[in-house]
């Protein structure tokens, strides 16, 4: 697999492995067959084998340019050294103690020389994924040559476990992924418990090896095992926590204290309620980090053209338009990083990055609402460092987006409850007020009729006629506002509405003078469920308010008429009925009134049902708002079609209560 890649590093490594795999084997045939032969490979294999290492660890970790380094050196010097060792080593004098010595401190020398400019180009880089493997590869490796260098003592008469070859297996694993795989999300994971597995590994074989060694006095092999396994039982557990985390702190210690930062970010962040309050979190949570040089926090405006900086740590565009970001929108996900080099290769997203300025090659992570829309970006950078998170960070930071989206929603319907409790002690406020001023009211109003009647000059009978005006209209205002605020639920019984319409304009006509009202009644028409008193209500109103249209001239046509809706599409979806859990009624009850007046111009079409809107001089806007209640109140509706210069028609809508029909007056005629 590594020769695949055909790079240097991958032949070297190929080359290392090769080398080490035939030292070891040259060392056992050695050993079993006594020949000089086998005794000279492994002599010219110890040789090269600190040559490989200078030149494998020197391409695995190239020094970044600009910065001058000693592994140059180094390889000069291992090439100088090499020769004269290797005839030393096939020399008649191998067996020499002083030859011993010096090829003994020439291959360990070199690997421990190696390793520490391993380390420090490591040290140098200015990639944290550089950093962290680097720091992997030199423990491990370390480790292996210490234990190698062991294993050698052994032959000066040390007796001592063979390990250094074990670790030098593990050392060529953790080469080889490191190698293999320069951004895989679980490179530490796998590393890291290979790791607490070797150590764990090497405790038991130290466990079995004392009781067998130092206790051999038992005799029996296999009761030592058992005591050994019995110990190591016992011991597993802190062993092994304490393992793991020791492996951890040392190699993972970023990425712990990263952890535990976002996760405290994650958990204030769920009780966050006000939008600044949560920017604030997120911002100081990360700067807590320490993990980033910069940072800002953009949410979607309300009309979703564009995200406004809601905060930063350093600066930062105060605006990205939804436009210029559409790329990075459409590829994001749950984050993206802008730092990979693959990112560059794509023009669009380049040039989408290019809107967030400094932050353009940052870590950006979204906040998603409840139908999964992007409704925030958090932006994090740190400049200090290449490849400043690893994919797994990165999956840790995506918590913070994924915990933002969450708890903006959440502040959402905190505003609107904490609204609607607002409304509500404010509607009860005004009905409280407006029963104050009926009673001062009606005072004033009989006060100001008595002094009517007392003989004045012509300028203040006209005063006191303003005054009785103005305080009609007050009581008329404050009395359609109690019916607004606190409307009567009414008694709502299956009503002829056809007989509800004639009375109400037998009445209405009997009051008006030039308006003539039509009559436009139905054959048959099923009862509509709908207080009687609060049907006429609705009638007078929207006659009334036709008739004040047509300033006086026109006619005006009330008509009643059944509507079928269309199957399992009723028009009515009115709180009423979704809250009597109705099924949706197939045919409707159709009153309307009909006027030949002006029409109704757009922008007054919009705030028609608004309370308090009115065009009116002495109207108090309330008309249309409280019929609209009281229709809505027995599930129905109430529908507006109207043309500029070719009148209104109003159409309240109810559902049919039963089935049984109703026959009307036979001629509808119209009423003068
Ligand atoms: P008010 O009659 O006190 O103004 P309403 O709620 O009944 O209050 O009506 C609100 C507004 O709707 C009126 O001021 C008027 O401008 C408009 N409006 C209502 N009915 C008609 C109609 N038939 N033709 C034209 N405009 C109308």
């Amino acid at each position: 697999m590594l020769l695949r890649g055909r790079r240097l590093v991958h032949l070297l490594f190929a080359g290392f492995a090769v080398e080490l795999a035939a030292w070891y084997t040259s060392q056992s045939l050695e050993g079993l067959l006594q020949s000089e032969w086998a005794r000279r490979t492994t002599a010219a294999l110890t040789v090269l084998l600190p040559q490989f290492a200078v030149h494998l660890f020197q391409a695995a970790v190239p020094a970044e340019q600009g910065r001058t380094t000693s592994s140059g050196e180094l390889r000069r010097f291992s090439a100088m050294v090499g020769a004269p060792m290797l005839v030393l080593a096939l020399s008649p004098y191998h067996k020499h103690t002083l030859a011993l010595t010096l090829v003994y401190f020439y291959v360990f020398g070199l690997i421990a020389a190696a390793l520490v400019s391993l380390a420090r180009r490591g040290q140098k880089s200015s990639s944290r994924t550089v950093r962290d493997r680097v720091r992997f590869l030199v423990a491990v490796g370390s480790l292996a040559t210490t234990f190698t260098l062991a294993d050698f003592l052994s032959f000066l008469g040390l007796k001592l476990p063979p390990i250094g070859a074990v670790l030098a297996i593990v050392f060529l694993f953790v080469l080889a992924e490191s190698l293999a795989r320069p951004r895989l999300a679980d490179l530490y994971e796998l590393v890291g418990r290979l790791l607490v597995a070797t150590v764990l590994a090497f405790a038991l074989a130290g466990i079995f090896y004392g009781f067998i060694t130092y206790l051999g006095r038992f005799g029996a092999m296999y009761l030592n095992a058992v005591l050994a396994a019995l110990v190591f039982l016992v011991l597993w557990e802190p062993l092994e926590h304490e393992v793991r985390t020791r492996i951890h702190q040392f190699f993972f210690r970023e990425r712990n204290d990263l952890e535990s930062s976002v996760s405290l970010l994650v958990r204030r962040l769920a009780h966050a309620l006000e939008v600044p309050e949560m920017v604030d979190t997120v911002l100081s949570g990360l700067e807590r980090s320490r993990r980033m040089t910069r940072c800002a926090v953009y949410l979607l405006d309300t009309e979703g053209n564009g995200f406004d900086l809601a905060g930063s740590v350093g600066a930062a565009p105060k605006r990205i338009e939804s436009l210029a970001i559409r790329p990075l929108a459409e590829k994001i996900g749950k984050s993206l990083s802008l730092e990979d080099p693959e990112r560059a290769k794509d023009p669009a997203l380049v040039a989408a990055a290019a809107t967030l300025g400094e932050l353009r090659s940052s870590v950006v992570l979204s906040a998603r609402g409840d139908d999964d829309e992007l409704v925030g970006l958090i932006c994090i950078l740190d400049d200090r460092v290449r490849d400043a998170f690893t994919p797994e960070e990165i999956l840790l930071l995506e918590t913070v987006g994924a915990q933002l989206g969450v708890a903006l929603a959440n502040s959402r319907v905190y505003a609107r409850m904490k609204d609607r409790d607002r409304l509500a002690a404010l509607g009860s406020m005004a009905a409280g007020l407006a029963h104050e001023v009926k009673n001062p009211l009606g005072a004033i109003k009989g006060a100001a009729q008595l002094l009517e009647e007392s003989p004045h000059d012509p300028s203040s009978r006209e005063f006191l006629g303003i005054i009785l005006e103005e305080t009609d209209r007050l009581n008329r205002v404050v009395g359609s506002f109690l019916d607004y605020a606190r409307p009567n639920t009414g008694n709502a019984a299956p009503i002829d509405v056809n007989a509800v319409v004639k009375r109400t304009v037998q009445i209405l006509s009997s009051q008006e003078g030039g308006v003539e009202i039509a009559l436009d009644l139905a054959a048959t028409l099923p009862r509509a469920k709908i207080d009687a008193e609060q049907l006429r209500q609705v009638l007078i109103n929207l006659v009334q308010n036709a008739i004040q249209a047509m300033s006086g001239r026109g006619v005006v046509t009330v008509a009643t008429g059944l509507k079928r809706a269309r199957a399992g599409r009723g028009p009515f979806q009115g709180p009423a009925s979704e809250r009597s859990g109705r099924s949706e009624p197939q045919e409707s009850i159709e009153i309307s009134v009909h006027d030949t007046g002006p029409g109704i111009a757009p922008k007054v079409l919009k705030n028609l049902f608004v309370p308090f809107f009115t065009t009116k001089d002495q109207g108090t806007g309330l008309g249309l708002a409280i019929s609209q209640r009281l229709v809505q109140n027995a599930g129905g509706i109430i529908d507006v079609q109207t043309q500029l210069g070719g009148g209104t028609k109003f159409s309240i809508l109810l559902p049919a209560a039963d089935e049984t029909a109703v026959p009307a007056v036979p001629e509808p005629a119209p009423v003068a």
